[in-house]
């Protein structure tokens, strides 16, 4: 039996594991199949503060988890398959293991968004990703795209040209969602070809890996052959609240609500993080609502005990 279980291990769980750690709560962390989260997937963090000259996203991320297991949280490894939230203890399942808990904050974060194409999802691995950070090594001196208009896709677009020969960015507007200062400096990057407005219609890999992209102008309905060995996606991200439909109130997108800071409509259930926030979705955001639940959860324990 657990005090506190907390569902994820970004930003927002392991601030929440921190937290409770240090209230004595033992927290136990499930992982999640992203360990880490979005954070260890970037690159250089420039607006977390206390870091005046950036830090890598991975790096943040294991400094948390140190920091919150020197004060006593244990993780475990594994996805949730199961939440059971009708009564108290509440019970997790995770594969093969179950765990009950008095607690539960859920801080599942949010997972990639892939365009829908026919073979993108096989292909990821062989040319399709979702990872910068992760994958762009392998693309040295070789054409890629990056596909998106936001902030993701122009921070992409620059750490990729490290690399890459050339890389396309293709979004299907002529307008940014990205702010002006990233749109500014892919603008200024000589490698980097902006695409407008382009969307990708087929990838091509007839020998199992990415070598090109046909694309369609959504305007002109010109199409384009584009030579490639990569194509990152960068068009936003999903909540992850499956596992909590029916069962916790979430909006039409899936993201899940929280009221009165982390309180889900199940006392004892907290939400913190990119599971509950699609509109700042900011790694200084996370770890404040991670907080933010930690406290709630502190404060609900302290209210039922016995
Ligand atoms: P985003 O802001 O939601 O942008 C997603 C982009 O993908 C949009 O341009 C969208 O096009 C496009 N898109 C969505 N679905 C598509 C589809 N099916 N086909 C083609 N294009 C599609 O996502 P994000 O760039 O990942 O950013 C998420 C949040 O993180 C934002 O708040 C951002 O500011 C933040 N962020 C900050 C930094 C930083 O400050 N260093 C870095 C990365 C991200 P439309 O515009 O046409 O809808």
């Amino acid at each position: 039996m657990h005090n506190v279980v907390i569902i994820g291990s970004g930003c927002a769980g392991l601030t929440a594991a921190i937290y409770a750690a240090r209230a004595n709560l033992k927290p136990l962390v499930l992982d999640g199949h992203e360990p880490g989260g979005q954070l260890s997937l970037t690159t250089h963090v420039e607006n977390y503060p206390g870091f005046p000259d950036g830090i890598m996203g991975p790096e943040l991320i294991e400094n948390m988890r140190k920091q919150a297991q020197k004060f006593g949280a244990e993780f475990k490894a594994g996805a949730v398959t199961e939440v059971d939230v009708t009564r108290r203890p509440f019970r997790i399942t995770a594969g093969k293991d179950s765990y009950e808990t008095q607690a539960l904050i859920v801080a599942a974060g949010a997972s990639a968004r892939l365009l829908g194409l026919k073979g993108e999802k096989e292909l990821i691995g062989h040319g399709v990703s979702t990872c910068a950070t992760c994958d762009g090594y392998f693309f040295r001196g070789k054409p890629i795209a990056v596909v998106g208009g936001g902030d993701s896709a122009m921070e992409e677009s620059n750490f990729l040209s490290r690399y890459a020969s050339k890389v396309h960015l293709i979004h299907r507007r002529n307008e940014f969602r990205a702010s002006k200062i990233m749109i500014d400096r892919a603008k200024a990057n000589q490698k980097i070809e902006f695409v407008t407005p382009f969307v990708v219609e087929e990838i091509l890999a007839p020998n199992g890996s990415v070598e090109g992209a046909r694309l369609r102008n959504v305007e002109t309905k010109e199409t384009r052959i584009l030579d490639l060995h990569g194509i990152f996606v960068t068009i936003g991200h999903d909540p992850n609240s499956t596992v909590f439909k029916g069962k916790l109130e979430m909006d039409s997108n899936g993201y899940l609500l929280a009221k009165h800071g982390s309180l889900t409509n199940i006392p004892g259930v907290f939400v913190a993080g990119d599971v509950q926030d699609h509109r700042y979705r900011q790694a200084v955001t996370a770890a404040g609502s991670g907080c933010m639940a930690a406290m709630d959860a502190e404060k609900f324990l302290e209210e039922h005990k016995g």
